[in-house]
């Protein structure tokens, strides 16, 4: 075997083992995708129609597919949604770019033209890019998932979530198993997974509440010193810091003089929980720092560094649920700027699912609503780009043209499977799509009832300019990682 067909093996491994990869997930793209069932050595299955789920659970082991899987959580972590459309997109172009070894091209012109074709069609985005409905873009990424079931409801509750948080990070989303999906609604506040200190019988009320930043309990020393004290020594020691707590605790019940709800950061000890609840006053502690803060935020209430601090109160609604044999409090806020996506769902599985598709739908909300405009979908932007494309690729000529119409042959497959994973012609819809383009209209996308084409501004099928853009660029840099790697070398491992 010559050198140079050894490094032609390398890449036609590394493009085998990725493309591999990519079927797995092709045939769950668009509203008509299929679901993948993935169980483990221990039984345990995830049925799910999400791109990036389906890559991070399979076991891969070729290191050409693993770049595969890494690019589908880049585009996750970036977008939240159009994972599938990016790997699929790199499947493509690895399939076209082995077509143009074959004509002779050097990986290193492919990679090139692949990355000048890739610049000039995001470029031409813009163009395509039109004001976009927040609701819209919502439907279309809960499109053929579990949820869309109840399709308007959720798209409702993403952007009210997302319009309250001012952006997808910020929405605390809680998943209760039991109801149905069209049980999840947005609480105006805040819900924590924890139960009142000793527990408690009234299970809703408004209560005065206040909170504390550190905790109510003797500290145990990390000093391992030993001093010796006779019997009533070491009694009024002890007494001595129950006495401390019951003055702190005075406090508390000096501020709360109607009874109410102390939340605490740090654990509170049995004697000051009795003490204050005599004085009707509830204890939850060992809060995590992000719920004080969203508590904080909830009541419109500064956290008070210790119970000496603590000056005034605010009077909020709250109830104790119980979901799954497993309490939560919810604590309703002042504004409507503090709340929590409550996901409903029958089954732990499904439910897992329904959060998956609202990630991807707030997510997208998120990008419209702050990075602003949004292309028709059903791969309509991608034929328009294709179109474009060869009609740049004429006026460059020599052996980079070809790398740029084969880059806008692997645009055109996102439209092609989502009208194969319909049922109908890939090749017919490509063909009409791009006559359409070819006509001035640029929202023609894949009919995915009847077959053929149809206007996707109608059907309200539109996604962010943001997410096509990520895909592209991100399925491009992929395509290139993988072509340039010319040799597959065993690493020493690290002993
Ligand atoms: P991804 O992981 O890439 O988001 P999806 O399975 O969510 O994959 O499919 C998204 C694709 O389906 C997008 O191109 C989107 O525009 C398209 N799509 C959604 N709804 C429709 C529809 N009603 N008709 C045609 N295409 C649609
Ligand atoms: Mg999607």
């Amino acid at each position: 075997m010559s050198e140079g067909e050894g490094k032609k093996s390398a890449q036609t491994h590394n493009i085998r083992a990725a493309r591999q990869i990519v079927d797995t997930v092709k045939t769950t793209l668009g509203p008509m995708g299929m679901d993948k069932m993935l169980v483990d050595g221990g039984g345990n299955v995830i049925v799910t129609n999400d791109g990036a789920t389906i890559l991070r659970e399979l076991d891969v082991a070729h290191p050409g597919g693993k770049m595969i899987v890494e690019v589908a959580k880049m585009q996750e972590s970036l977008c939240y949604d159009g994972t599938t459309s990016t790997v699929v997109l790199a499947g493509q172009l690895l399939a076209n770019s082995e077509m143009l070894f074959e004509k002779g091209l050097h990986p290193n012109v492919i990679c090139r033209g692949y990355h000048e074709a890739s610049q000039m069609a995001t470029e031409y985005l813009k163009e395509l890019t039109t004001e976009a409905e927040p609701l819209a873009v919502a439907r279309t990424a809960i499109t053929g998932k579990t949820l869309e079931t109840s399709l308007d409801r959720v798209s409702q509750l993403c952007v009210d979530a997302v319009t309250a948080a001012g952006n997808a990070d910020n929405v605390r989303v809680l998943s209760l198993p039991g109801g149905s999906i069209d049980d999840s609604y947005l609480f105006n506040g805040v819900v924590l997974n924890k139960d009142f200190v000793g527990g408690a019988e009234i299970q809703v009320g408004a209560d005065d509440c206040l909170l504390i930043n550190t905790g109510l309990e003797m500290v145990k020393s990390d000093d391992n010193v030993q001093v010796q004290l006779d019997a009533q020594s070491y009694q009024s020691f002890k007494d001595s810091g129950k006495n401390d707590l019951l003055t702190l605790a005075k406090k508390i019940a000096d501020v709360l003089v109607e009874g109410g709800i102390v939340f605490v950061r740090d654990g509170v000890a049995e004697s000051v929980v009795a003490f204050l609840e005599k004085k009707n006053i509830r204890v939850v502690h060992r809060l995590p720092e992000s719920s004080m803060k969203s508590l904080s935020n909830a009541l419109g209430l500064s956290i008070a560094q210790t119970p000496e601090d603590v000056s005034h109160s605010v009077n909020r609604p709250w109830s104790l649920e119980k979901y799954n044999d497993v309490n939560y409090i919810f604590i309703k806020s002042v504004e409507d700027d503090e709340s929590t996506l409550i996901l409903r769902g029958a089954t732990t599985t499904t439910l897992d699912e329904v959060e998956r598709g609202f990630d991807d739908a707030l997510g997208v909300v998120s990008l419209v609503l702050n990075n602003g405009g949004a292309v028709y979908g059903g791969g309509s932007a991608y034929v328009a780009m294709a179109s474009h494309l060869r009609t740049r690729a004429a006026s460059i000529g020599g052996r980079a043209q070809m790398a740029i119409e084969a880059f806008a042959d692997a645009l055109e497959s996102i439209s092609a499977t989502i009208a194969e994973n319909a049922g109908h012609d890939p090749l017919d819809t490509v063909l009409a799509m791009r006559h359409a383009v070819l006509n001035g209209n640029t929202s023609m996308g894949p009919d995915v009832n009847e077959g053929g084409i149809t206007d996707m501004a109608e059907h309200g099928v539109v996604e962010p300019t943001e997410l096509v853009r990520q895909a592209v660029l991100s399925a491009t840099e992929v395509t290139n990682a993988i072509l340039r790697i010319d040799d597959i070398i065993g690493r020493k491992g690290v002993e």
